[in-house]
């Protein structure tokens, strides 16, 4: 693609529905194909390279699911108890055979031995004298998990593309796989830019502030695993965002803040049109307007805007579904819920809304929302103190309380 395709597609105004800029970045980005080897223990949040089909059945023999005993139900038909045969413990299986009229004492785990086609429950039993009496008729299979209802041997467990969580990792351990082919990391570049930007730490002079996007944005980075190369905040001129940029190109993406709109200080767009091509750049959607995708070389390049919330709602709603592509995840579909507005929301038709909500469950168990309040896109406390986005259509005006809107959870807002 070139920059004029994108750029020349103008719509609402020059600006960009955000679903467009969506299939843009996704089809434009191909994912990082290099595999690493990864043991079990750090291969959490990792993105499988390839299918894991399992080698064996899981549980791998039929086991007791409850302390009790193992017998044969017809042996109860006529009477009410049996003798006592032995034991079986999870990992010293009783290897005889249960003889009629017998039953053999099992823990939670061990192996069913042959010939028992029940297991009761030890609470449900009492023991006389070398004889068990069972206060119960079981039908045959209680209480018996079998081989492979788990997992079966030659099924595909885990398809690649998939992002390891802590249960795959249980999952893998419990096929005894020891180390997982992974696609690498990726390595994100970020800075931050503005003459007013000063490092949290210092004294503020007049007219500055404190950088808050590149700490937070570098965190959130952090925490999907990504390598974060982090190149501070950038002085508003052009030789030293070239040299950040150049800098950042030995990543697989770059973001920047700041700087991205029409402001006479406002560099990023126009290094990123000297350096390399621009895709598209300006959306319809509030907060986050200006907004500058294209690539430097193989480097993808995210051009985020210098307002906090602006900052975060664009790598949420972009970024992040960009980065999932790139480290070779399949896509997924974004986790929208419907909630009742329990207060009016105001909102202007023209661009799509991410405003800042809270969302709970109300007393009928259908989900409300509210507003976390102002929405100005400096607010940082609105995002701190919102469970939710509201989202509100390119389209749509004013929302009344009792309307039912579309709200995303932040849970869904990760990696
Ligand atoms: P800009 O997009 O550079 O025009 O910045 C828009 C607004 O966001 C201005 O008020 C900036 O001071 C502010 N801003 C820009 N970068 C940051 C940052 N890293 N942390 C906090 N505020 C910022
Ligand atoms: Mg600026």
């Amino acid at each position: 693609m070139t920059s004029s395709d994108c750029v020349g597609k103008k719509s609402h105004g020059g600006l960009q529905p955000i679903e467009q800029a969506l299939s843009t970045l996704l089809e434009t980005l191909q994912p990082v194909n290099a595999r690493q080897l990864q043991p079990l223990e750090i291969a959490c949040n990792r993105v499988l390279a390839e299918p894991v089909v399992s080698s064996m059945d899981i549980p791998p023999h039929d086991n007791s699911a409850m302390d009790g005993y193992a017998l044969r139900c017809a042996d109860l038909t006529a009477r009410e108890d049996l003798k006592l045969q032995g034991t079986a413990l999870a990992g010293a299986p009783f290897t005889e055979k249960v003889a009629p009229g017998h039953t053999v004492r099992i823990m939670t785990g061990a192996i069913i031995p042959s010939g028992a086609d029940a297991i009761v429950m030890q609470e449900q039993t009492e023991v006389q004298q070398g004889r068990i009496r069972f206060l119960v008729k079981p039908q045959c299979g209680d209480n018996i998990r079998r081989a492979g209802e788990d997992i079966s041997q030659g099924q595909c467990e885990i398809d690649a593309g998939k992002r390891l969580t802590p249960a795959d990792i249980g999952v893998l351990a419990s096929l005894g796989i020891a180390q997982v082919n992974t696609f690498r990391p990726l390595k994100v570049a970020i800075f931050s830019t503005g003459d007013e930007l000063v490092l949290p730490g210092n004294p503020l002079k007049e007219g500055q502030i404190y950088d808050s996007n590149r700490p937070a944005l570098r965190t959130l980075m952090q925490s999907l695993g990504i390598e974060v190369l982090d190149l501070g905040p950038i002085p508003d001129n052009k030789a030293a965002l070239q040299e950040a940029m150049e800098q950042a190109t030995t990543c697989d993406a770059m973001i920047s803040s700041g700087g991205v709109s029409v402001g006479e200080a406002d560099y990023t767009k126009d290094m990123l049109e000297e350096m390399g091509q621009i895709h598209f750049w300006k959306l319809a959607i509030k907060p986050g307007k200006p907004f500058a995708f294209g690539h430097i070389r193989r480097c993808a390049y995210f051009g985020l805007p210098g307002n906090p919330v602006s900052a975060m709602v664009t790598f949420h709603q972009l970024v992040l579904p960009a980065l999932r592509k790139l480290s070779g995840q399949s896509p997924r579909p974004a986790m929208l819920l419907k909630a009742k507005c329990t207060e009016p929301l105001k909102k202007n038709p023209g661009r799509m809304e991410f405003q800042r909500g809270i969302y709970c469950r109300g007393q009928d168990g259908a989900l409300l929302v509210k507003s976390t309040g102002k929405q100005g896109s400096g607010l940082m406390t609105s995002m701190a103190r919102a469970n939710c986005y509201i989202l509100l259509a390119q389209d749509q005006g004013c929302v009344a309380e009792g309307e039912v809107v579309q709200i995303q959870p932040f849970d869904d807002l990760h990696w």
